[in-house]
């Protein structure tokens, strides 16, 4: 068992940093929490909170929060527009999250920033990781704000600085992969047409891909694999009034370890990927559970051999599934107007895709 009096320093408070120092503060420890930020985001970015981090936030009381807040997305639609080729019915997963919760990641930031407040501690806001040397045991930090700066030696530093993490270059650690050819574009806007704040819809549309997801207050994220994302809407919607746009270029890295000496990386800091299938912010809460428990089970060495693989799968499935649903191949729209429908009507498929959606296919870990 690790010594309650640590100091850790977790960098970033993203939804992945804030899980972190939840799960260490729930378990007695005093983590100090940083972000170069002044407070937490105000975009929607990620919006699919998936069943198995519903489970995760439980205990911290966040899951209560967020249900209160969000929508149950039960259905995903996909369309080659105009017909409508298949239909996953989420709530046929049998477990008591039986969808995908819909919220928009400054709520989600928002709630998690009250639980940990509700344990003892507050995030360190205007605060910049600047420099991160490694000692014997433990690390020293240069943290700026402002014109001034603070050391603070760490026994344990968890890098949650996102994908452009100063954690990661800091430890020399690479990120291999690559970038998608093509820009996207992302639009939150108040849509009129046949809208349902239940499903979420994938349209095949001449100009490429073209997806709406229900975002709460009436809005819905709409996102093309081109910048103009109102030029591939299909002309059943209109738009009333946007909220926030944004383009932007995916790429799919993973680091090749997780933790070097004491410091240790999780969420975007160590994989991204595309955003098909809604599992990037979840698969990043899963690394920060896990690390939490094993530092308090004083296994923290374990981390990177028991998450480095389940990064890896789920980098491999959504580079399929981005390939396979953007691509103009005729094999790829073969595969989407003929063998996805068949599949999918098959009890043995939906009872292995649906876990899978939902970030159930593994078994619980036993810390949960
Ligand atoms: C436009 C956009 C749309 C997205 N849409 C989706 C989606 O639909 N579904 C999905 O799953 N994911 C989506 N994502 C990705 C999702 O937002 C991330 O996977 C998620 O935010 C990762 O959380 P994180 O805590 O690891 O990193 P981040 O959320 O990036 O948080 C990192 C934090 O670290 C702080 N920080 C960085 N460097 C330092 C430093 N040196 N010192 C102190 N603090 C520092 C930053 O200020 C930030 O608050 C989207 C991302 C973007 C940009």
């Amino acid at each position: 068992m690790a010594k309650l009096d640590q100091k850790i320093l977790v960098v970033g408070a993203g939804p992945v940093g804030l899980t972190a120092a939840i799960e260490l503060a729930r378990r007695g420890f005093k983590p100090r929490i940083i972000d170069k930020g002044d407070g937490p985001v105000i975009e929607s970015r990620a919006l699919g909170v998936n069943s198995r981090t519903l489970e995760i936030l439980e205990p911290c009381g966040a899951t209560k929060a967020m249900l209160s807040r969000g929508l149950k997305m039960q259905r995903l639609n996909f369309w080659d527009w105009p017909n409508l080729i298949f239909s996953i019915p989420i709530r046929e997963l049998k477990h008591r999250f039986n969808f995908i919760l819909a919220l928009p990641q400054d709520e989600t930031e928002r709630v998690l920033i009250d639980a940990l407040k509700q344990l003892g501690v507050t995030v360190g806001w205007k605060r910049e990781l600047t420099k991160l040397e490694q000692a014997a045991a433990g690390a020293r930090a240069t943290i700026k704000r402002g014109l001034k700066t603070e050391i603070f030696n760490a026994d344990i530093v968890i890098g949650a600085d996102g994908a452009h993490s100063t954690v990661r270059h800091a430890l020399g650690i690479g990120f291999r992969g690559a970038a998608y050819e093509q820009d996207f574009g992302l639009l939150d806007a108040v849509v009129t047409g046949p809208v349902s704040e239940n499903e979420a819809n994938v349209f095949r549309v001449d100009t490429g891909i073209f997806g709406m997801f229900p975002a709460g207050h009436g809005r819905f994220r709409m996102v093309a694999d081109q910048p103009d994302v109102q030029a591939a809407m299909p002309d059943r919607y209109a738009i009333k009034k946007i909220v926030w746009q944004s383009r932007f270029r995916i790429s799919h890295r993973q680091v090749e370890t997780y933790q070097k000496g004491d410091v240790f990386l999780a969420g975007d800091a160590a994989h991204i990927h595309s955003p098909v299938g809604g599992r990037g912010m979840n698969l990043g809460i899963e690394d920060a559970a896990t690390l939490a428990w094993l530092i308090a089970e004083g296994r923290s060495s374990e981390y990177t051999e028991r998450r480095l693989p389940v990064g890896a799968h789920v980098l491999r499935q959504t580079n399929a599934q981005t390939k396979l649903i953007t691509s103009h191949n005729p094999l790829a729209k073969l595969m989407r107007r003929q063998v996805m429908p068949r599949l999918l009507k098959l009890d043995f498929v939906r009872s292995r895709l649906l876990p899978e959606m939902a970030g159930l296919a593994a078994p619980p870990p036993e810390w949960l």
